[in-house]
């Protein structure tokens, strides 16, 4: 226990570790220690954001992709996903929507379809900010060139989420067919900062191959690209991937990375995400209270909530849904957090 407390020090103070301190933290953890760890990152994220939980709304606008990501249901290949792809017209509707009920950051997410070209893209991003100039526009669609995610910024998108997966090369080559490049997603995250979008990047836990020396080098990965965004959590198989019969990754070990990651950077936007709901329920809190400040309900029109299926039995209703904010800020309260209504932008360092 000693180690374990002297390591939560020196990232508190240092905010940084090597990958072997990382891998220490992670093979010797116990329920006591994530407890006292969860505490100091509570401390941390209420002298940030003090009790706030900040929420977007999800909009998913394409399950078409070009791509073969081997864990994920909406992989080309997957001839049994009934596929579908939300006009720009449908889109701006559901911020419209959004809007109403008090979302004031959109995420526009989908696979990698050909459709949304830069053109298409940036007049519904003008339309968005346009309209709405008090909201931020999120995007997560994938690698795309340096020209394109400049004309995506130029247009007004302020925010780009686009997870790392894995920076263990080994690893991301199991995860992924050849064609797709390790080399090329930690291109783009690099131009994404560059240009000036808040970048996020982020990893499934318990992937299948992943091992707690990969979790370690993405840890530091984490530490040193400094992203305003991290998005983890848990792998979940999807019954037509190859990992079908594999397991789900935890609740408890993604929280305790929330827990590493909010003290590492005390002011990142850290999302309790949907996988980590689904795995368990009641996921979501434990999420929050382990470090976590960010909450993306599924604001898709509810017509293809079912089919944008990354893994089995996600979830889409109930808390997870735009419309049932008042739910889902109730049972924040009961933990002692509550949905702020405004863009949240990460609170400067
Ligand atoms: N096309 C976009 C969005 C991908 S979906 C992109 O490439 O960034 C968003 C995230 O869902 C992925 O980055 C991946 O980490 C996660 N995901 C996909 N399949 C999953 C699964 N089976 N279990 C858990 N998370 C999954």
């Amino acid at each position: 226990m000693n180690k374990l407390v002297s390591l939560a020090e020196k990232l508190s103070d240092t905010h940084s570790l090597s990958v072997d301190e990382y891998l220490f933290l992670l093979e010797n953890r116990n329920e006591e220690f994530a407890l006292y760890l969860a505490k100091i990152a509570n401390r941390v994220r209420q002298a940030v954001y003090s009790n706030k939980v900040y929420i977007r709304g999800l909009i998913e606008i394409s399950n078409i992709c070009k791509n073969n990501c081997l864990y994920c249901g909406i992989r080309a290949k997957n001839a049994s996903c009934e596929r579908y792809r939300l006009t720009p017209d449908e889109i701006y509707d559901s911020c419209v929507s959004g809007y109403e009920i008090g979302f004031r950051t959109f995420v526009l997410q989908g696979g990698e379809d050909f459709f949304f070209t830069d053109d298409v893209l940036c007049e519904l991003i003008s339309r968005i900010k346009k309209n709405f100039p008090d909201c931020a526009v999120t995007l997560s669609l994938g690698e795309r060139s340096r020209e394109s995610y400049q004309a995506l910024y130029d247009a007004g998108a302020d925010r780009y989420l686009l997870r790392h997966e894995a920076v263990n090369s080994e690893l991301y080559s199991k995860l992924h067919p050849s064609n797709m490049k390790q080399e090329n997603r930690l291109k783009c995250l690099g131009e994404l900062k560059e240009i000036g979008f808040q970048t996020g990047c982020g990893f499934m836990v318990g992937a299948p191959y992943q091992t707690l020396r990969h979790i370690a080098e993405d840890l530091k990965f984490v530490e040193e690209f400094k992203p305003e965004m991290c998005g983890i959590g848990p792998f979940v198989p999807h019954k037509n991937t190859i990992f079908r019969n594999e397991e789900a990754g935890s609740v408890e070990l993604t929280c305790y990375l929330l827990s590493i990651i909010r003290i590492m950077h005390p002011n990142i936007l850290l999302p309790a995400t949907t996988a980590l709901g689904t795995v368990e329920e009641g996921g979501r809190e434990k999420g929050i209270l382990a470090g976590a400040n960010v909450i993306m309900p599924n604001l898709s029109p509810l017509g293809v909530r079912r089919k944008y299926e990354l893994y089995d039995n996600k979830l889409s209703t109930g808390a997870e849904s735009a419309e049932n904010i008042e739910l889902l800020n109730q049972k924040l309260r009961e933990i002692g957090f509550e949905i702020e209504i405004s863009r949240g932008d990460i609170k400067g360092e």
